[in-house]
């Protein structure tokens, strides 16, 4: 089962995001990342296979503050395991990270013509892509546009370009 964690404050994200995905490594995991806010509020995403280890050390010469993020461990349901199914996934002004299984991804693949435009094999990233179809500046509408659209189980962890300290967060069945 994935984990998912969020965090927006004082402290520094990237360690309490990697401190706490080391602490959900219990719950089993193929690959890790995170995305964060820079100094100057661009998001950064690293994502790796393998564990959370290996992914901290992608940041052992990082000394840029962040203080907003997201990470994940995932399981793989959907794609094999590859640094680009991992999550985060970024489309457009969209990162966003996924907990379940979006059992119509496949329709809505077709549907919204996003075949030539993926990058990973995950129902996860199509989700993201639609999200960013949807969004025009208001996190919320695209949002709701978006689970309006989903079937199956989702837990959405997801930060837009141009909401820097902000993490929205949605779910249906699968837990956050
Ligand atoms: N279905 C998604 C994937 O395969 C999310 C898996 C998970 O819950 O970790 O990437």
């Amino acid at each position: 089962m994935c984990g998912i964690i969020g965090y927006s404050g004082p402290l520094e994200a990237r360690t309490i995001l990697l401190d706490g995905l080391s602490q959900l490594e219990y719950r089993g995991y193929d690959s890790a990342g995170i995305a964060y806010f820079d100094s100057r509020s661009k998001i950064h995403v690293v994502k790796k296979t393998g564990k959370v280890s290996h992914l901290r050390e992608a940041f052992s010469s990082v000394s840029d503050s962040s203080h907003c993020g997201i990470g994940h461990t995932r399981w793989a349901t959907h794609g094999g395991v590859s640094d680009a199914n991992a999550h985060p996934h970024r489309a457009g002004r969209v990162t966003l990270i996924h907990n379940g299984i979006i059992e119509n991804y496949h329709h809505l693949t077709q549907e919204f013509h996003l075949e030539s435009g993926l990058i990973s094999q995950t129902d996860s990233e199509v989700a993201a892509r639609i999200l960013d179809l949807f969004y025009e500046g208001k996190p919320i509408p695209a949002i709701r546009q978006l689970t309006e659209r989903m079937e199956g189980s989702y837990a959405f962890c997801i930060m837009f370009d141009d909401h820097p300290g902000e993490i929205y967060a949605v779910r249906s069945v699968s837990p956050l």
